[in-house]
């Protein structure tokens, strides 16, 4: 518990944004989960989770309960069978520790059965607030993948080192706290990628990022396709339901064009109520229809408020490299005179730049 807090204070000195949520905190619930009588493991989420609820990140507090409850039982459900293997951990080591088997791999066991009650509480949890969301997004990504191997590992290291002796706990907080330190450094960095609000790339990002697939489009002679999208009259959503309803769209968008979008298009928030989008090895036709499923996607998202449901339209300027534009600031022109286009034409629709002629709405 004494070098969970300490972790905890070191990473307020660094200041935790909001969005930045994963730690190291494992490498102290493993010990105690598989060292001390289950009814340990059931409650030690509660005070470190209120230290980082108080000292660190203000958060939702019943998404800290939910945290703390999810914690709670994967502890305790992982320290009963391993109780259950090794009888008096603390009693029996080094024995259990020193003859391995079946010790170290009930562990291991244990620990994966932490992590995956655990993953999945959350995902549940998470599924439940946002039934759009994807389970593949809420379960396991390969980077979250990765930080759970690493957890489950370095957990595994403190249960044996501080069974041999308590006093090595000392030897294993230093390490401990570096990779913590160097954790939340990738994490900012990804943070700093993503618009806050939406999770899409923010402006900086994708312009970076849109560079580099040009570059690739140019070497490859590949095509590829510029989507600017901005939602109708939005103004008056907020006039009319609110900023806080007004957010909820802008996710809600952000989340289907995500969605609808393959993994490797780049996606992000331009700034206010504005998307940008840019598809590699796309051609005109295909990017019109990609257009249009978004549009028609985008209609259907009803965002729910006091008095029904809210919903919002796009238009969409289409813009492709070569045809329209040789590099970034002219695909985006053309893009922004197309959306213009749309907007004149009626709003509702996806336009092409003027060299093409506009596409009929829905069609
Ligand atoms: P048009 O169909 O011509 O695009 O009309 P519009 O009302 O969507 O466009 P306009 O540019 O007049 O208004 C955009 C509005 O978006 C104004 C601004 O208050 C709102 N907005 C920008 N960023 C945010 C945000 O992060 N949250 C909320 N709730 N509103 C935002
Ligand atoms: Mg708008
Ligand atoms: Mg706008």
């Amino acid at each position: 518990m004494a070098c969970g807090a300490v972790c905890i204070e070191a990473t307020r000195r660094l200041g935790i944004p909001a969005g930045v949520g994963r730690d190291l905190l494992s490498a102290w619930w493993l010990p105690v989960a598989l060292l001390l009588p289950p009814l340990y493991a059931l409650l030690m989420p509660i005070p470190l989770q209120a230290l980082l609820q108080f000292r660190v990140l203000r958060t939702l507090v019943h998404r800290r309960v939910l945290v703390a409850s999810a914690l709670g039982i994967a502890g305790a459900c992982a320290s009963v069978v391993f109780h259950l293997v090794v009888k008096d951990p603390l009693d029996a080591a080094p024995g259990w520790v020193v003859d391995v088997y079946p010790g170290v791999p009930a562990a291991v066991g244990c620990a994966a059965l932490f992590t995956v009650v655990n993953t999945v509480l959350v995902a549940v949890a998470a599924h439940a607030a946002n039934p759009e969301s994807r389970w593949r997004d809420v379960l396991w990504t390969r980077e979250s993948l990765l930080l759970d191997v690493v957890d489950l590992c370095v957990g595994i290291l403190v249960a044996i080192t501080s069974s041999l002796t308590l006093g090595l706990l000392l030897l294993a907080l230093p390490p401990v706290m570096l990779l913590q330190r160097s954790l939340m450094h990738q994490q900012l960095q990804a943070a700093a990628r993503t618009d806050a609000k939406t999770g899409l790339l923010n402006a900086a990002a994708w312009q970076r990022e849109a560079a580099t697939e040009l570059a690739r489009a140019l070497r490859t002679h590949d095509p590829l396709a510029v989507l600017l999208i901005d939602i109708d009259h939005f103004k008056r959503v907020n006039d009319t339901h609110g900023h806080l309803i007004g957010d909820e769209v802008l996710v809600g968008v952000a989340n289907t064009l995500d969605h609808q979008l393959r993994d490797y298009d780049l996606v992000g928030r331009f700034g206010g109520e504005e998307f940008v989008a840019l598809l590699p090895g796309t051609d005109t036709v295909e990017a019109c229809r990609v257009a249009e499923r978004l549009r028609g996607r985008v209609r259907r998202l009803a965002v729910p408020t006091e008095d029904g449901t809210v919903v919002v339209t796009v238009s969409i300027g289409v813009s492709l490299y070569r045809t329209h534009g040789e590099d970034l600031i002219e695909l985006m022109a053309a893009a922004d005179l197309a959306l213009y286009r749309a907007k004149a034409s009626g709003r509702d629709r996806v336009c092409l730049p003027a060299l093409e002629g506009p596409k009929a709405p829905g069609k």
